[in-house]
């Protein structure tokens, strides 16, 4: 698959050439199911959508079945600086129901296989992104990542992802989860790439209340040789898998010999992110989900009365997870609960905050795993625990408010992907592309 910066540099005649082969090629990948639908717009370069980010006039469902027959009444901001970039939206790609899980089999339009392995999971939220890239049938993908949601299905699939800053994407047009902790990313073949399509989507949205209204660019010079010091974290690996513990012993010697300094630090344990991390996400998606009644947006149920039609929408147009979430989030925000859970998850929020930002008082990059394993077989992580504690690598970094990118490093002897991240303070993506692109080269990954 040719790259983001090749095919910007593809006459109209070719391009149009080129999408019709990449039409044809999606079709004979039916069985992937990383495409819902393809539904070309525009002259531009085909860029895949995960299906909670507006298209106009586009079906858009957050994968799930209470959105069916919803059609986008306007675009999204990163579509509209997509379009303005020479871009085009090409498809809408499968995610889990409201960007709830971690293996895309929470989606109302079944799952979708990992290009590596047809028998495991793609990785989520945004594995219907993840697979089309990793598999070659999109030139670059977004996503969207509220707790991992674009770094580990990119880590599972062998492909670059990259969750900016929060504040730096504007949230216009995209299906809110955890609103304070959402964030649109890039999902590419490479770091350059991510790094050209972040510059193309971020920047200042009036839209946004959240936005961080700032418009300075990262330049990806391949050419940098910027030396860093990076910090790694020996006990907080500990939990890992072997798959991954050598994937990052093989990463701090790739770093060293690219001219790094490397640095040893310690993190609080991850069992606290988990918690503080589910409190606040669930807390706020039963807030946004609260919309989904049956009277504004996509399905509805008719009831003998208005409860009843509110009842019989949200029973039926929800599944399990996004039902249990909505479950635990008003749990958590009820009176005599609030201050125990929901305030104290917060607290949590504001010491891990503070341990990031001591820990990059004195290094320029943090490297640390994106998940504890390869990606999973299908119902493997079946049971709710299982999935939530798979999380733990991920989630901090949203609750600190981050930017983070995940790159593949290796591949294990199942001939299966192993990815790493670099995190980097706020508005640090220039460093953090520095960083990745130097990893990026040193280890060589084959794909
Ligand atoms: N797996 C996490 C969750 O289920 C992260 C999801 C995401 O980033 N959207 O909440």
């Amino acid at each position: 698959m040719i790259t983001l910066k090749e095919a910007l540099k593809l006459s109209k005649a070719e391009l149009n050439n080129f999408k019709e082969e990449l039409a044809k090629k999606i079709e004979a990948n039916k069985d992937l199911n990383a495409y819902i639908d393809v539904n070309n717009v525009g002259e531009g370069v085909p860029i895949a959508i995960k299906d909670n980010i507006q298209v106009k006039d586009w079906s858009v469902t957050s994968g799930s079945k209470i959105l069916q027959g919803y059609i986008a009444p306007y675009n999204a901001t990163v579509i509209e600086k997509m379009l303005d970039a020479g871009l085009s939206p090409f498809g809408r790609v499968n995610m889990d129901e409201f960007a709830m899980g971690s293996t895309t089999e929470s989606s109302f339009y079944g799952k979708t296989q990992n290009p590596h392995a047809g028998d495991r999971v793609p990785g989520g939220s945004s594995g219907g992104s993840a697979a089309a890239v990793g598999a070659g049938l999109a030139v670059a993908a977004l996503g969207s990542d509220t707790g991992g949601s674009i770094r580990q299905p990119a880590a599972y699939c062998g492909i670059v992802g990259m969750k900016p800053t929060y504040g730096r994407v504007s949230r216009y047009g995209l299906g809110a989860y955890a609103s304070s902790l959402d964030q649109i990313g890039p999902m590419t073949q490479n770091v350059e790439d991510a790094a050209i399509l972040y510059d193309i989507i971020s920047g200042s949205d009036a839209k946004d209340s959240t936005n961080a209204m700032r418009d300075d660019k990262v330049t990806p010079n391949l050419d940098a040789d910027r030396k860093l010091t990076i910090a790694v974290l020996p006990k907080y690996v500990e939990n890992a898998s072997q798959d991954v513990k050598d994937a990052y012993a093989q990463a701090i010697e790739a770093l060293k010999a690219a001219g790094h300094t490397i640095v040893e630090r310690e993190m609080m344990d991850a069992k606290y992110d988990i918690s503080a991390y589910y409190i606040t996400a669930t807390a706020e998606a039963t807030t946004n989900l609260g919309r989904y009644d049956g009277i504004r947006y996509g399905n509805r149920v008719e009831g003998k009365n208005l409860e009843e039609t509110y009842y019989l929408t949200r029973s039926e147009g929800f599944g399990d997870e996004v039902k249990r979430r909505i479950l635990l989030g008003n749990f958590v925000l009820s009176s005599g609960y609030y201050e125990a859970y929901y305030v104290k998850a917060q607290k949590t929020r504001h010491l891990i905050k503070d341990e990031y930002a001591k820990i990059f008082e004195e290094v320029d990059l943090i490297l640390s795993p994106v998940a504890p394993t390869v990606a999973p077989k299908f119902g493997e992580l079946a049971n709710p625990m299982d999935m939530y504690l798979s999380d733990i690598y991920t989630i901090s970094v949203n609750l600190a408010g981050l930017p983070a990118l995940s790159l593949p490093i290796t591949k294990n002897s199942d001939g299966m992907p192993v990815g790493l991240q670099l995190i980097a303070k706020a508005y640090d993506e220039q460093t953090l592309f520095d960083g990745a692109l130097s990893l990026e080269r040193e280890v060589a990954y084959k794909a």
